[in-house]
Order: C-alpha cells, then structure tokens, then sequence
C-alpha cells in the first residue's frame, strides 16, 4: 500500500487518510498558496505500526524515496553539515486534537550540520538554540525524558549569566547548554543523542504514532467521543525559522472572530519568535493588524490569503503561518472552532454573502449550540479575569458559597458550589442541593458530570489547576486561597470558574423566543438563531409538541413553537390539598366511599383540563391517564412508622395515621416501577379512569359551548397486551358516549413496555394513536432502574466504552431504537394512519430527535425549554 503522499498528491477531502493537517496542508499546497514543501505518512501506516508494533515493512522505502525528492526540491540534505534540510515532524489525526498529541521540530540537527545551520544562516546564536530545542523536544517525546531536567540546565544556565530571559544567553552560552542537554540526554536514556539524521527523523515519526496513545489523548478523545482506533497522520515538512531577527516572525489568525462572529480578521503576531512560543505563551503577542506597519507586503498578502482560504472553505478558518526573512509561510489551515453564539452568526453572514444556503446554514449550526444560548449566562463584561479553566461538563451560569462536603452542602441555606477532588454517589444529596459542581479531577464522563447533566445542575470538572485540600479547608489556585464560604463562580457553558459574584444576565436568545416570538429580532445573535429556527420550521417534516401539565407551562409551549401537547400528566393535579381526597380514595372501604372520592375530583380535574384547553385551543392535547403508584400520593412507610411509633412512645392513640400506615404496609411494593401503576391501576380501582375520562369529555364539551375548538385525546399508560388497552378503551367510549356536545376524542396508547412493542400489530388495532415513553422504555428495555443507576455505575459504563452517553440522555438507537421501529413499522401495518409521537425526555436530545426523523414518527414531544432545540434538530435532520 501506498503509506506517504507529497502534498501534491492530497486534498481536503482525505482527513481520514492523512489527518485534517495533513490533507489541509495538501489542499493549501493545490491553492498555489507558500506551504514548505513535505510529504504525509498515512494514518494506514499509524494503524499497522499501532497493531503489529512495528512499521510496516514498505515504509522505510517509501520513506526514503520521498525523502529524497524533498530534497531534491529545497536543494538541501537531512544533516548535511554544509547547509543542512531541517523538517518538522507533526502529528494531526481525521479530528482536530489539539495539544495532546506530539509534534517535534528542527529534526536533522547534529553535532555535524549545526555547524552548516550557522553557515547557511549566519546566526551562530540561532542555530544552537534550535539544537537545543530540537535535544529537549526530542528527548522528551521519543524517550520520555522529564521537561524539568532540562528547564533546569536552562536555568542553571541563565543563573551562570546572571540573567533571566532566554534571550539574553550568548551563543557560546547556547553551545553549553546543548553541552549540558546531551549530557542530560544520555543519563536519562542510556545512549547518546543520535548523530545520524535519519534514525531521528525514524524515531520521531514513531514517537508520534505512539502519541495517539499517550494518556491525555486517550483522555480527550473519550471525552469528545473520538473513536480510539483511526490512529494519527504524521507530516513532515521543512522547517521555516521566524526567529531569524527582526524581519522574522511567527502567528496565528481567524478569518472572522472565533467568540463573536464577527467579521475582520482576528489573530496574533509575535516578531522573531517561533509558532511555539505563540502557543506557550512565553512572550506577549501583539494584534495581527501591527504587522500592517512592521510589513505592509507581508500583511497584504496574508489578508489575501486568508480571504482565498474563507471564500475556498465557505466558513472561517484558522491559520498558522512563519515569517522568515521577509518570505511569508502557511504552516497549516483548518475550519476553525468557535463558540455556539459565533456558530449561529457565521452561519447567517455566509447566507448574506452569499457562500452557503440556507439549508448548508442549518447544518453547521447544532441543537446542542442552540441549548447552550438559551442558559442564562454570566456578563463576562463585568467578570474578573478566571481563575482556572475545567471541562464544562453541564451548562449553565451558577454562583454559591463554596462548600467542600456534601452534607453541608446538601444543608446549607445559602446556594452554594459544592467543591471537591472527584464526586461519587454519597455526594449526591449535596449535588441535588447546590446551584453547581465543581470539580479538580475527571472530565466529561465522570461521575460529577454524569450525575449534573443528568439533574440539569451547572458542573465544571477536571479544573486540574484547583490545589483543594479538604483537611485544611481550603483551596488554592494561582496563589489565591479559598475558604469554605467565600462566594465563586462557575460557567458551565465555557468550564471558567471566577472568585466572587459574576452578574448573571437571562439569556436574550431565550427572552425573544418567549416573549416576542412574533417580533423580528434586534441583537444580531437572535436575529441569527430566529433566521435558521425559521428555516428549520420551513424545512422539518416532524411536528413538535411539548409536555406540560399546567396551563402556565402550556402557554408557554405554544409561545415557543409548540404545535400540541404531546404529553399533559394528570398526577400532577392530585398534589397539595388534593391528596386528602385521593387518601379516601385509597382507603374507601366500600364502592360508594370510592365514588365518593372520586365525585370530589371530577369538577377539579376537569377545571384543570378547561384550562389547558383553553391554552391550546385549536391544538392537540393529549391526555395521559394516571400513572404513578397511588402510595407515592400517600407519606411514606418511613414516616408514617416512625410517627405511630412516637404518638404509642407518648401514650398518644395514633388514630388517623395509623390506619394510614396500615394501608401504606398493604400496598409498599418491592419494585414499585413495576408494580401497580399505569393501566393496571385502571383496571384494579373502579372508576378511577372512567372519572378522568369524564373530566376530559366534559372540559371539551364546556370549551365546545364557550366557542372554542379543543382537541383532547386521552393516552393509555404501561400497556403490555392489547387486552388491556380493550378493556379501557370500552370503559372510556361508554363514558364517552354520556357526555353531551363532547368532540370526538380518540384513545391512544403508550408504547413503553418492551412487550408493547414487539406486539404493536396488535395492539395498534385499538389504538387511535402511539406515543413512546422512551423513559420506560429504556428503563425495561436494559433493566436499568433510572433513579438508581445513573449515579451507582453509569460513569464506569462510560468509561469502559459499554456506551457512550446515557441511554437516558441520548436513545440507544441500536436495541431501543430496534423496538421502535418494530412498533412503527408493525403498528402501521395494522393501521397505515396511526399518528405516531415521542413523548420521553429523548424528544428534545438533538441526538435522538434525528433518529426519530429516520425512524418515521409523526412529532416528538419535549419540555417547553427544549422545543426550539427539537424544532432546529428536526429541520437539520430534514435539510
Ligand atoms: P499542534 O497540532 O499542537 O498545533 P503543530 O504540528 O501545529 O502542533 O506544531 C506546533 C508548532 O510548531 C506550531 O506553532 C507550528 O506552527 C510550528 N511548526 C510546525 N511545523 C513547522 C515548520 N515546518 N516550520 C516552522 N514551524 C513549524
Ligand atoms: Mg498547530
Ligand atoms: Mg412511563
């Protein structure tokens, strides 16, 4: 096989093969644009050495052949002492990884051909910098030798001199060093630095395939949800030195503003220096647009360039490039990154300029950029410079006193940020409690940020800066110390974490899809997301629909797009003063108690359902009957035991509570998720569902006689077998049929129990309608217990790769997505027009709402604050 290709012979279209830098740099070198010429060893070539543990046996060849023609073409040889080729060897996979792979520069120097650099150059001081570099950069990367032995030989060396910038070292203080870093060199690994230019250019190419292994590569890819076998591309390209004086630099630049959107050029310039020290830090950079008076040519062909590479990409891109000596250099282009508010903006510039469509506009924008927008965010105008920098692990802007135990967190009345090394599930009551986590250690997938995104809380993990030390009660960072109690900050959104109270300001993108849905918006950032909300609208074939139990949440719903209820629970409505009347319902002892009991709900439910009829009149509302077990309406075992047990303690008669803890003891249940609840209860108490229904009929019929256009339907939770369905379904049309002026109301069903799917056919012939309950479903479908498991032992699921995300967060489209679409297709076969929805918290993951375009329902159905994201994610998976 064919494992190195000249930049020639690639193009932007091979990022599998030859990394993104690679074929970026192939694309670049076909633009005609000043790439220093090299070649790319395939990722096929990473993959082989990564499996067999040795290269393949065609690479040195190939190696070589190329090698020399990249000689031929710049004139010069690897470790020629009389003027030699030097080459970067640089890592760069198919997904931008930055930083956690390696890269390592001025390959080719020795003890021989530095001798020619000083020639070639006239740079004495130069060259033996690079030497230098190249000997720590080298033995750190192939050998592993710490950075500190050789930071130290510097600073030893700086000392000697009595200064104390790099700068400042002579040349023949240089030359020492190099002295001093061999030295190092060869205590460390057993042998000397290697004198012959092609073992290093050999060992370095390996060192890089090895990188991909390396631990934070594994880590960053886990956490970004990088597959760990497609193995790194290595590119090696001749050096260009932008520290050879004052007409030599070196920089990085966007095309547009990477934070904002907005447009100009953006990027930093740092004279006579080299493209890792931009990087490092190490020196202050000024503004790009300086270099328009430090060299106007260069500056005017850059500008030029970068506006062939936007025009070339169709998006922003960043860019690498060297000055040397005057001659400007592309070291390497990528469409950049950026922040979810610049993602959105971009994309309706490149419509007004006319570089992309609509449709190509929707699909560089996510549901999840969406989500983040709608988070009330810190006025970074009035923060203080951060602290540290995590993982934002669970969006959102949150403030709090810090406090380094759970317990007291979880007793604590003042918000706080609870604050510790890792979390584990003990914490869980403090994590329930504070307004955010914040974390040193883990990332994406431990169990802090599992457990906060799962409960919606803000959590910044793996803020490795953070010095927390629990016994004495405090953490340290950058020099400033932090007590327990003293207020910080956290942004979930950007994983920055502020000292003190950072303002908090609501989301504007929010505010205007609430508020002035209608209204054509003013910021620019909303007149964005409204521009590509609008053309998912145009585009998706999905409905969206919202849950909401209250007319409040309805409003609400309908303001944000919301074409239905897709889900209004009804036990909801037995809370508060209500639940004295489902304890007699509970405990009638006789069928005219019962009635009783359920005579008193029936107005009540059915003002509840006018109301949000009346919300949404003209819309679908569809009505889940009952759902929970009734004793999560009654206190619990718990209580009640310890409350008898007092009251007989004090010679008290318990009376009232302890014929409720009889009750409670008859009807506790093991596994209450699979016990009585749902349709079973239907079936079990007499008139208990017959009640709702009627309620329903009823607010209709009032809607009807008030002029309005209600459209209830009543759905049918936990059914298994159609045979439970059939006897409800003929309870409900009797009580149907009593209620005068009444509207059609078609009876549907839940599909959430693993046997409902599988027999969809059947049960599809009585049912007007299916929802799924993916929450149910995922729960029967593994046998994983929802309240329980994600905290015990998702995070090890993760991390041993078992799934990626949580199968609550995000549907397993393999085994749950199977039962789905079973049920589509079998229960369509049984009824070709059956409306099928999606009613789980999945109905607003921009994941899974895709597949549930693929999967052929007819609308998904989400919180109200997720129906802009279900709305976009629709349209995407449509455009
Ligand atoms: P990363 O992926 O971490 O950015 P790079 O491979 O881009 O690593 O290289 C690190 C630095 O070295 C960059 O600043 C780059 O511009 C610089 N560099 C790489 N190759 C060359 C080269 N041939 N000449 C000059 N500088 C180079
Ligand atoms: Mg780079
Ligand atoms: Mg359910």
């Amino acid at each position: 096989p064919k494992y190195v290709y000249t930049f020639a012979e690639g193009d932007k279209h091979m990022r599998d093969l030859l990394g993104g830098k690679g074929a970026n740099l192939c694309e670049m070198v076909r633009m005609g644009l000043p790439v220093p010429p090299g070649f790319v060893v395939t990722t096929d070539a990473c993959r082989a050495y990564l499996s067999t543990g040795h290269e393949p046996a065609e690479l040195a060849e190939q190696l070589g052949v190329h090698l020399r023609e990249l000689e031929a073409r710049t004139g010069r040889s690897l470790g020629d002492p009389a003027d030699p080729l030097l080459v970067s060897v640089r890592s760069g996979a198919r997904f931008s990884m930055p930083g956690m792979m390696e890269t390592i520069l001025n390959v080719g120097l020795t003890d021989a051909s530095v001798v020619g650099l000083v020639r070639h150059t006239g740079d004495e001081r130069f060259a033996f910098d690079s030497y230098r570099r190249l000997i720590h950069m080298f033995g750190k990367t192939v050998y592993g030798v710490a950075d500190e032995h050789f930071e130290q030989a510097l600073e030893e060396g700086k000392q000697a001199k009595g200064v104390t910038s790099d700068q400042d070292l002579s040349a023949d203080d240089l030359r020492t060093v190099v002295e001093r870093y061999k030295k190092i060199f060869a205590d460390h690994t057993g042998r000397d630095f290697p004198q012959a230019p092609h073992e290093q250019l050999q060992l370095a190419i390996r060192s890089v395939f090895d990188s991909w292994n390396s631990d934070r590569a594994v880590v960053y890819r886990r956490q970004e949800r990088i597959p760990a076998d497609l193995g790194t591309a290595v590119t090696v390209m001749s050096m260009v030195f932008g520290n050879l004086g004052a007409d030599s630099g070196t920089g990085v630049a966007f095309t547009r503003n990477p934070a904002t959107g907005g447009r100009g050029l953006y990027g930093d310039y740092l004279p006579n220096a080299q493209g890792e020290d931009v990087v490092a830090g190490i020196r202050n950079t000024m503004p790009l647009s300086q270099l328009a008076q430090l060299d106007r040519g260069n500056f005017i062909e850059l500008v030029s360039i970068m506006e062939r590479l936007e025009h070339h990409y169709r998006d922003l891109c960043d860019i690498e490039f060297t000055i040397e000596r005057g001659k400007l250099w592309m070291l390497q282009t990528r469409v950049g990154k950026r922040t979810a508010a610049a993602a959105f903006i971009i994309a309706s510039q490149l419509i007004d300029e006319g570089a992309i469509d609509p449709d190509e506009a929707l699909r560089r924008v996510t549901g999840a950029q969406l989500m983040q927008l709608m988070f009330p965010t810190f006025d970074l105008e009035r923060a203080p410079a951060p602290l540290a920098t995590g993982v934002p692990a669970s969006p959102g802007a949150a403030v709090g006193h810090v406090v380094f135990d759970a317990h007291r967190a979880a007793a604590a009345n003042t918000p706080t940020i609870l604050v510790r090394l890792e979390t584990n599930p003990d914490d869980l009551p403090g994590i329930i409690a504070a307004q955010g986590i914040l974390t040193s250690r883990g990332g994406k997938t431990s169990h802090a940020a599992v457990v906060a995104r799962g409960l919606g809380k803000t959590c910044v993990c793996g803020a490795e800066a953070l010095d927390i030390d629990l016994h004495a009660g405090q953490l340290v960072v950058g020099g400033t110390v932090i007590r327990e109690g003293d207020l910080i900050s956290i942004d979930g959104g950007t994983g920055k974490v502020y000292l003190g109270e950072v303002p908090v300001r609501p989301s504007p993108v929010l505010r205007h899809l609430t508020e002035h849905p209608t209204e054509a918006a003013t910021d620019p950032l909303t007149a964005a997301v409204d521009r590509l909300l609008r053309h998912a609208d145009y585009r998706r074939r999905l409905r969206v629909f919202a849950n909401a139990d209250t007319p409040a949440d309805a409003a609400r719903a309908r303001r944000l797009g919301a074409a239905g209820i897709g889900l209004c629970r009804t036990e909801h409505m037995f809370l508060g003063p209500r639940r004295a009347l489902v304890e007699r319902l509970i405990l009638a002892e006789t069928d005219r108690e019962r009635q009783n009991a359920l005579d008193a709900l029936l107005p009540l439910q059915r003002d509840d359902f006018e109301r949000i009829l009346a919300e949404m009149d003209g819309l679908p509302v569809v009505i889940r009957l009952i759902d929970p077990p009734l004793h999560e309406f009654l206190p619990s075992l718990h209580e009640l035991t310890a409350k008898v047990a007092t009251a007989r303690a004090e010679g008290r008669d318990p009376g009232h509570e302890a014929v409720l803890l009889d009750a409670v003891s008859r009807m506790h249940e093991q596994n209450p998720m699979l016990g009585l609840r749902g349709v079973r209860l239907g079936l079990v108490i007499p008139g208990l569902f017959a009640m709702q229904v009627r309620a329903v009929a009823e607010a209709a019929a009032a809607r009807v006689a008030a002029g309005g256009d209600p459209r209830p339907e009543v759905m049918v939770p936990l059914v298994g077998a159609v045979q439970e369905l059939e006897a409800v379904r003929a309870e409900a049309q009797r009580v149907l049929a009593e209620v005068e002026n009444a509207p059609h109301i078609p009876i549907g069903t839940m599909i959430e129990v693993p046997r409902a799917a599988l027999t969809a056919g059947e049960i599809a012939e009585a049912a007007d309608f299916f929802s799924f309950g993916t929450n149910d479903l995922t729960q029967m479908g593994w046998g994983f217990s929802r309240d329980d498991v994600e905290a015990a032992f998702f995070p090890r699921y993760l991390d041993l790769g078992i799934f990626g995300v949580s199968p609550f967060e995000t549907i397993d489209k393999i085994g749950i997505g199977r039962l789905i679409r079973i049920a589509v297709a079998e229960g369509r076969t049984a009824r070709p027009h059956l409306t099928i929805g999606v009613c789980g918290e999945h109905g607003g993951d921009p994941d899974s709402v895709r597949f549930f375009d693929q999967a052929g329902l007819d609308y998904v159905s989400c919180s109200p604050f997720r129906i802009p994201v279900a709305r976009l994610e629709a349209g995407r998976a449509a455009a």
